[in-house]
């Protein structure tokens, strides 16, 4: 292995204060994928994550990312208590013309060769046609199209589930039971911000809007009546509910100093680019919904995609969930984030106690 690798990997396991069971590479010059699968853990069941394609400035950059987000995940279905592990694969954008089908027929091989213990779904970047292709080589898919007997786009589910938290968030901070002339402004109006639009619009909200993509900002401007804001006003701009539905890592000390909101609520995987802005958001007053819990409606309808009324039920839920952590982060003076990996944590560990006590009474 050249020097450089080792030398990345080294790095890795001096960085990583948590831990993670395995990271996967695979790299083919001829359809220029390079992509890497993290697994965080595979104790409730087979490693599910999104697969996200974007630029990357490094491959230790890369890593990072895809590390973090299968931690997420992770969370995410120990919360939900759904039978799922945590990972997460990310595809380096190549800086050189490529063919996409080629590209993704390879990361279907890839992650055929990973023997089932990460099935992969759809993330910034990917799509569900992306997916149907992935489809053709590995049965370890889910979000391709339901014609190829797929999940489908979680993106609607996803953006009703960050609904339900706003609403929840909105009862407990402005003591507003509707949406009905509340301010929320959006990061990023892909596919989930531009179904979370659609519903706050319904619901009588004012819609504020900011993207790097034009076309999208004045498709949502004219359908909603949204205002746009630069980029460089986002996070200075007064709302009472800003929405992060872009990338991750948005928190830091810049955007804290910057924020004029009441709440952060939105389906970004990963906001907070430290824990510790968890806690420096809950001294400036700011509520914080965590991603993980707020973000879930994708995870679960993929978990119920047979079961229509459930799936419903369970996204409805999300409003419960993101009122339970928010009154017991209330309640014990601690910031959501924490309140809510501890949540997941404790399921994880009653779940691995089960199993032990399973395997030493020879069940
Ligand atoms: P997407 O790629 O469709 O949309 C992201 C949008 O953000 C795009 O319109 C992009 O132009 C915009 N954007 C990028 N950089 C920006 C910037 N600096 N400022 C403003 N806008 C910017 O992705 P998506 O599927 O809508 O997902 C959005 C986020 O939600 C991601 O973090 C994703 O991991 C997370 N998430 C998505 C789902 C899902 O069901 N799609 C589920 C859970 C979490």
């Amino acid at each position: 292995m050249p020097n450089d690798a080792t030398d990345m990997i080294d790095d890795l396991f001096k960085q990583s204060s948590d831990s993670f069971e395995s990271i996967h590479f695979s790299n083919n010059s001829e359809t220029q994928l390079q992509s890497i699968v993290a697994i965080d853990s595979t104790v409730l069941g087979p490693a599910l994550g999104g697969c996200r394609f974007v630029h990357y400035h490094s491959t230790n950059a890369a890593v990072r990312d895809a590390l973090n987000l299968a931690k997420g995940m992770t969370y995410k279905a120990a919360f939900n208590r759904l039978p799922f592990g945590g990972g997460k694969a990310v595809i380096v954008l190549p800086n050189r013309v490529y063919d996409r089908r080629a590209l993704m027929a390879s990361y279907g091989d890839f992650i055929e060769s990973l023997g089932g213990q990460f099935i992969t779904a759809v993330d910034s970047g990917t799509c569900t046609d992306d997916m149907d292709i992935v489809a053709q080589r590995t049965n370890h898919v889910v979000c391709n199209s339901k014609l190829s007997t797929g999940s489908g786009d979680p993106s609607p589910h996803t953006a009703r589930g960050v609904l339900r938290g706003i609403q929840a968030a909105c009862v407990q901070v402005l003591n507003r039971n509707n949406l009905e002339g509340v301010h929320v402004l959006i990061q990023g109006i892909g596919h989930v911000g531009y179904h979370l639009a659609s519903y706050l619009f319904e619901q009588g909200a004012k819609i504020s809007i900011c993207d790097v993509n034009q076309k999208a900002l004045e498709q949502c401007q004219d359908e909603f009546s949204a205002k746009i804001i630069q980029p460089d006003n986002v996070f200075s701009t007064p709302c009472d509910v800003f929405s992060p539905c872009a990338l991750g890592q948005i928190i830091n000390e810049n955007s804290i100093e910057q924020f004029q909101t009441k709440i952060i609520a939105g389906a970004a995987n990963n906001q907070l680019s430290e824990t510790r802005f968890g806690e420096m958001l809950r001294q400036k007053n700011i509520i914080f919904v965590p991603d993980f819990v707020i973000n879930s409606g994708g995870l679960l309808q993929i978990a119920y995609v047979e079961d229509t009324e459930k799936l419903i039920n369970k996204i409805n839920n999300i409003y419960d969930s993101v009122l339970e952590v928010l009154q017991i982060a209330a309640k014990q003076k601690k910031c959501s984030n924490l309140i809510a990996i501890e949540i997941a944590q404790k399921y994880l560990l009653e779940h691995k106690n089960r199993e032990s006590l399973s395997v030493v009474q020879g069940r």
